[in-house]
C-alpha cells in the first residue's frame, strides 16, 4: 500500500481526514454490481475558489486518500478535461499513468486496472455499468453536454466498441442541479435519453445540488467559487481475486 504521499511534510492547503470523514456517496443500484464506486462529497475544510485547477489542487489530497478508501489506489485514474462537449474516451488497453484525456466529457473502458474519474458541481456525474459483459462508462452530462446527447452518443460507444447490449445496462445519475434552482431539468432528459436508448434500469434520486449545500458544491448557488464533487468507478475483481478476498465491496 502507497502511504508514502500521506506521510510527508504538511502542506498548509491540505486537509488530513480521518477515514471516518471522508464524505463518500455510494448508490444502491450500483452496490449490487461488480463494479466499485463512489460520489465524494463537499469536504469540509477546503479552501472554495473561483479557480477550477487551484480548487482541483486543493481537493486531490482528500480524493487520494478516497480512491485508497475504495481500494483503487492501485488503478490507474483516467479523467477527461470536460469542456461540456459530448466526446467520449475509449479506454480499451491499459493506463500506466493516470491520464487526463483532452477534448472530452466522456470514459468508457473494459480495463480492470482503469478507474474513470468525473468532476461535477451541478452537473451530473452518469455512471454506466453493463451487467453482463465486463463495460462500464462515467459520463459529465450539464445543459450543453445533455443537449448534445453525451449520454446517447456513449451507449454507442459501449455496443460498438465493447459489445454492450443497452438492455444489460443500469444507469445511475448523480446528484446533480435541478428545478427550481436550475432552469432546465437536463436529469430528466438524461433518463429520457437513455430509455430512448433501450436501457429500462435508470436510477435517479433527484437530489438538487444546490438544495443541500452542506453535502455538496454547487457553481450556480456558489455563483462559481466553489469545489468539485469526484465521481469514481472501476471494474470490479470478482473474476480475478480468491475467493473471500473481494467480498468487502
Ligand atoms: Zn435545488
Amino acid at each position: 500500500m502507497r502511504h508514502g504521499r500521506l506521510s510527508g511534510p504538511a502542506r498548509p492547503s491540505i486537509v488530513r481526514l480521518e477515514n471516518s470523514d471522508l464524505p463518500i456517496e455510494r448508490f444502491g443500484a450500483l452496490e449490487e454490481l461488480d463494479v466499485l464506486h463512489g460520489f465524494v462529497r463537499r469536504i469540509q475544510g477546503i479552501a472554495l475558489s473561483n479557480d477550477k485547477a487551484a480548487v482541483l489542487a486543493s481537493l486531490d489530497e482528500a480524493h487520494r486518500q478516497v480512491r485508497h478508501r475504495l481500494a483503487l489506489a492501485e488503478r490507474a485514474l483516467a479523467t477527461v478535461r470536460q469542456v461540456h462537449g459530448s466526446e467520449v474516451a475509449v479506454i480499451d488497453r491499459p493506463l500506466k499513468n493516470d491520464h487526463c484525456f483532452d477534448n472530452c466529457d466522456g470514459l468508457i473502458t473494459n480495463q480492470c486496472a482503469v478507474c474513470l474519474g468525473i468532476y461535477v458541481a451541478d452537473c451530473c456525474a452518469v455512471y454506466l455499468v453493463d451487467r453482463k459483459r465486463r463495460a462500464i462508462g462515467l459520463l459529465h452530462s450539464g445543459k450543453k453536454g445533455t443537449a448534445l446527447g453525451i449520454v446517447g452518443k456513449a451507449i454507442e460507444l459501449l455496443k460498438k466498441k465493447f459489445g454492450t447490449d443497452a438492455a444489460d445496462l443500469v444507469v445511475q445519475l448523480s446528484p446533480c442541479i435541478r428545478p427550481p434552482h436550475y432552469e432546465i431539468d437536463f436529469a430528466a432528459q438524461i433518463v429520457e435519453q437513455c430509455r430512448d436508448a433501450g436501457v429500462s434500469k435508470v436510477h435517479d434520486e433527484g437530489v438538487c445540488t444546490a438544495c443541500h449545500l452542506e453535502r455538496y458544491y454547487s457553481y450556480r448557488a456558489e455563483k462559481g467559487r466553489t469545489g468539485r464533487m469526484l465521481a469514481l468507478l472501476a471494474l470490479g475483481r470478482a473474476a480475478q481475486v480468491a475467493p473471500g478476498n473481494g467480498s468487502r465491496r
